[in-house]
Formats: C-alpha cells, sequence, structure tokens
C-alpha cells in the first residue's frame, strides 16, 4: 500500500514535494488555508485584470536550468508557459542620484559588456567578478542537482562563500555605484549588509546572468500544473482547509486537525508554512524549548510594499525587461533600516498577459520596506484595519507614482485604477512573520543558525519551502527534492533527474 503523506500549504513548496512524491508513488494531500492554492504563485483579479502576487521573475527555467530539469522530470515542462526577458537588455537600472541609467544583458559575456560601456576602466574587475559568481555558484552542489550529502553549507568550499555579499563584491571591483549596480537584484532576495553570505547573492546574480523569464497570463497557472500533476497521481490538494492544529506525542505527529474540523492522518507530515507559524498550531511541549527559541530568533528578511496598478489602455508600452529604481547607490544593502526614508528604490515591471501587444495593460511596483513601517496595526485583520491605516496606503501609493515620474514622465496621466499591498498584506495572505519576502534571513555571521535543516524534532515532521535552504522560485523546489529525499534516501531524486531523458 501507498504511504501517506500530509504536507500543510499548498505554495511552491508544498506543491514542488508533493508532485516529487506522488510521482514516487506516495499518496499526497496537501492542505491549504486560503481559497486559491498557490501562495506566493497566487494570482488575483482586480479592475478587470490578473495580477502576480509574489512570482514575477523567475529564473532557472532556461534549457538545462535547475528548474527546467526538475519540471522535465516530473513531465510538466511543456504546459508551462513562459515568456523570456529581451536578451541584450534583461534589466534597466535608474539612479535618482545622479539621473543615470543602465542596461543590463544576458549571459556572462553580455553582463560584463554591457556594463563596461559605462565604467571602461573596470572590464576587467567586471570579467573576474562574473567568474568569480558563477564558481562561487558552481559550489553548491543542490544547486547544480549534483549529488552530494545534502548539507548546504558544509561543504568543501572556498573561503569567499561565507563572506558577507556587500564584501565579496567590495573585493572585486572598487568603483562605488558599480558596486552598488552589481548588487541590484537585492530587493529579489533580502539582503543586509555584513549579513547576507556571498552564495546566495551569487545564486541570484548567475540566475539572472543566465536570463530570466515571466509567467504568461499569469504564476497562478504554474500553482495548477502542479496541482493537476498530484491530482493525476492520485494526490488530493484541498483549499479551504486551514490546520489549526498539529498533535505531537512522544516526537512524533498523529494528526493533523483543520478548520473544518477534520483530522488528516499519514505516515509523514511535511509542513510547508513559516516554521514560526507551525509552532503555533502545536503545544508548547511538541518540539524542545531550545528548538522553540531557536526558531523564533531567527531574523526575517524586509517585507515590501507593492503596486498592482491597471492602465488605461494604450497608455504605457510594454517593456520585455525589469525596471529597477534607486534613489542613491549607497542604500542598496539599507532595505531593512527602519531609520531611512521611503522608497529607497523599486522594482517595477509590465507582466505579459496571452497575446501580448506593443502596449501593456499593467505594472507591477514592488518597494521593500520592512515591517516596523505598520508595527501600529500588526493586531488588526483583513478589512478592519481602519481609516488610518487606508490613509496610510494611500500616502505611500501616491509617493511611489511621483518617483516613478522619474522615469516614465506622464506616467500618472496613464493610471487607470491602483490596488496596493502592505508588508500585512504579505503577512496574513502567506503566514509569513512579518510579511518577509523570502521568509527565515541568511546570515553568513551565525549560519548554522539560519540555515534551518528539513528534519525536525517530530521523528515523522519534515520542513520545505523558503525557510529552510533556499528561497524563491529556483530555491523552493531545490528545498523539496532535500525534503524528499528526507523520506526517499539521499541523492535518490537527484540521481533520477539526471538520468531523465524522457519520463
Ligand atoms: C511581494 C513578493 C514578491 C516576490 N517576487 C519574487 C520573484 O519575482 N521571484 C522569485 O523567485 N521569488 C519572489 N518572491 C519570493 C517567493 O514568492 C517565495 O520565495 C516563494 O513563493 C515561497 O514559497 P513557499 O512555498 O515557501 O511559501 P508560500 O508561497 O508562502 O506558501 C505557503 C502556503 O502555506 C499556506 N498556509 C500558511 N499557513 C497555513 C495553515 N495553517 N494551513 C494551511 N495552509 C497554510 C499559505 O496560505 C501559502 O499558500 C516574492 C515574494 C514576495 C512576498
Amino acid at each position: 500500500m501507498a504511504k501517506k503523506v500530509v504536507i500543510i500549504g499548498a505554495g511552491l513548496g508544498g506543491l514542488f514535494t508533493g508532485a516529487i512524491l506522488a510521482k514516487e508513488g506516495f499518496e499526497v494531500t496537501l492542505l491549504e488555508k486560503n481559497s486559491t492554492i498557490g501562495g506566493g504563485l497566487q494570482t488575483f483579479s482586480r479592475f478587470g485584470e490578473d495580477f502576480d502576487t509574489g512570482m514575477h521573475i523567475i529564473g532557472g527555467m532556461a534549457e538545462g536550468g535547475t528548474v527546467n530539469r526538475i519540471c522535465k522530470y516530473l513531465g510538466i515542462l511543456d504546459q508551462i508557459k513562459l515568456q523570456e526577458v529581451d536578451d541584450g537588455c534583461t534589466a534597466r537600472l535608474y539612479y535618482l542620484e545622479d539621473n543615470a541609467s543602465y542596461e543590463v544583458a544576458k549571459g556572462k559575456e553580455g553582463f560584463v559588456v554591457s556594463l563596461a560601456r559605462y565604467f571602461p576602466d573596470e572590464q576587467e574587475a567586471l570579467q573576474n567578478y562574473v567568474e568569480a559568481i558563477f564558481n562561487l555558484a558552481g559550489q553548491v552542489d543542490l544547486f547544480n542537482l549534483r549529488p552530494s550529502d545534502g548539507r548546504l553549507t558544509l561543504y568543501t568550499h572556498s573561503e569567499e562563500f561565507l563572506m558577507a555579499a556587500d564584501e565579496f563584491i567590495a573585493k572585486y571591483v572598487g568603483n562605488a555605484k558599480l558596486r552598488s549596480i552589481l548588487a541590484y537584484m537585492n530587493p529579489l532576495y533580502g539582503g543586509y549588509a555584513g549579513r547576507t553570505p556571498a552564495y546566495i547573492h551569487a545564486i541570484i546574480s548567475a540566475l539572472y546572468i543566465n536570463g530570466t523569464s515571466r509567467f504568461v497570463g499569469g504564476s497562478s497557472r504554474f500553482a495548477e500544473v502542479l496541482k493537476d500533476f498530484i491530482q493525476s497521481r492520485g494526490g488530493r490538494v484541498l483549499a479551504s482547509e486551514r490546520v489549526e492544529w498539529v498533535e505531537v506525542r512522544e516526537r512524533n505527529v498523529e494528526y493533523v486537525q483543520t478548520s473544518k474540523g477534520r483530522c488528516f492522518q499519514a505516515d509523514y507530515y511535511i509542513s510547508a508554512i513559516h516554521p514560526c507559524a507551525l509552532l503555533g498550531l502545536t503545544d508548547e511541549k511538541a518540539f524542545p524549548k531550545i528548538y522553540r527559541n531557536r526558531l523564533n530568533s531567527i531574523p526575517n528578511a524586509y517585507s515590501a510594499f507593492s503596486l498592482f496598478i491597471k492602465l488605461k489602455a494604450d497608455t504605457f508600452p510594454y517593456m520585455n525587461y525589469s525596471e529597477f529604481y534607486m534613489t542613491r547607490y549607497s542604500d542598496v544593502w539599507s532595505f531593512g533600516d527602519v531609520g531611512k526614508p521611503w522608497p529607497l528604490g523599486f522594482l517595477l515591471m509590465t507582466p505579459p498577459v496571452e497575446g501580448q501587444g506593443a502596449f501593456s495593460s499593467k505594472v507591477l511596483v514592488m518597494a521593500p520596506m520592512p515591517f516596523e513601517f505598520v508595527r501600529q496595526w500588526e493586531n488588526t485583520t483583513v478589512g478592519k484595519r481602519g481609516e488610518g491605516y487606508l490613509h496610510w496606503k494611500e500616502q505611500q501609493a501616491a509617493e511611489l507614482l511621483q518617483h516613478i515620474e522619474h522615469i516614465h514622465p506622464g506616467f500618472s496621466a496613464c493610471v487607470e485604477r491602483i490596488n496596493t499591498a502592505s508588508p500585512l498584506t504579505i503577512r496574513d495572505f502567506y503566514a509569513v512573520k512579518e510579511g518577509s519576502i523570502s521568509g527565515f534571513s541568511k546570515d553568513c555571521r551565525n549560519i548554522t543558525l539560519s540555515q534551518l535543516p528539513v528534519a525536525t524534532k517530530a521523528r515523522n515532521l519534515l520542513l520545505t519551502g523558503q525557510n529552510n535552504q533556499l528561497h524563491g522560485f529556483c530555491g523552493v523546489p531545490l528545498t523539496a527534492i532535500t525534503t524528499c529525499e528526507a523520506i526517499l534516501g539521499a541523492n535518490y531524486v537527484i540521481n533520477k533527474i539526471n538520468g531523465c531523458t524522457d519520463f
């Protein structure tokens, strides 16, 4: 008889873990609190437009890329609709401080050549830097889908591996503006000066240099593809089924209970939610105090404030690249600082629709924001946060619009309607502590604290998702592999992926 697995949370992590285990013959049940599955893959509709919530730029889907290979192993690649961004300009960066803009091209050579146009004296430094980035990313076995001992940071790696990312960049590049430019993708990994390990920066940079893609017609379609795969293998993906209790006795999970009063039992339980949210579903004695304290003491990456903008028809062009805006070069590592003026910067993009034409119908803006900005409303719930909060949100939106005018003069006249989301929206939508954009923040000064193993203090309970090894579209499926291999055996899935031609 097939072994049963119950997974709490149907975000990217829960869905990938469920899909792999379903493929390997397990009877999988996913329980999702929201009425729509997907977590960060969710898409919502406003003003007749579909907006993605937490998956705008995706890496690892190019031929031979990490997630591409995992999807090939699952046999779902042909069902995923993507738009690759422009090779010659994957990102356009703008700095208010000196009104300068830079276009960054795809590929190792393209990346170096594109930036050396603006910094000719730094060409050699740029070349060495890019080699060093790929060298670091190459040291992470999991990222390269190589068999390993499964412990991400304990491999034989160079001394740069756990260097702080900002110091790593400074080691190669002297020019202060260029150093800031090389960290432009910080809003997608929640980086902090002196804290974020160089290998995290290297993985994200390598993904971006190799070229990124966008979902066409919404990221939720990808969640549906994974759901259909699980169901086609006899599994269940149940929405509106919030897990309210996890019964742990003598270091063993006995059952989980949902808001509908239903109990689910299995051989294995996998928590694909924030580990601190899991603690809130268990008795105090379920885990040793030292474990609870550890989870509660790991800092979370900063949050974000987003604008979802419906545009007036045929007023604003579709841009097949992302824009990164910064007020000052020196603030690229300060997004989590509460003492700084806001916004320090933001990401702006035009998500593609089916049959995308020359004009865009919508714009997404994501501006990093520390949770402290909304601390005064932390005890409120959706729709009941009060007039003060609504007014504050309007002010932040107006502030962002003023900044957008610097890169796109006349933009405000193109706007038809705006929907906003604050760090509280992210916190309550996904149940992520402090609305963090990528969960637990990795700290190179104490990597054993922030690098959480997938095994827990309960024998039949495992963790998965962005808080464990790596976050984001590429990182979470990799963590899913580690979680599955904790059940299936070391390197079981990796070996299958590597042997995979056509399943
Ligand atoms: C604004 C924003 C923009 C981002 N942009 C990008 C991007 O462009 N590219 C990129 O790669 N990454 C991006 N990320 C990060 C990415 O979204 C996450 O790393 C990824 O989605 C995390 O997946 P997960 O499965 O670990 O968690 P989640 O997606 O949060 O999934 C957890 C699921 O568990 C459910 N849940 C929680 N509690 C319970 C419960 N008690 N019972 C049942 N279900 C429960 C939640 O509702 C959720 O569906 C962004 C994140 C944010 C917030």
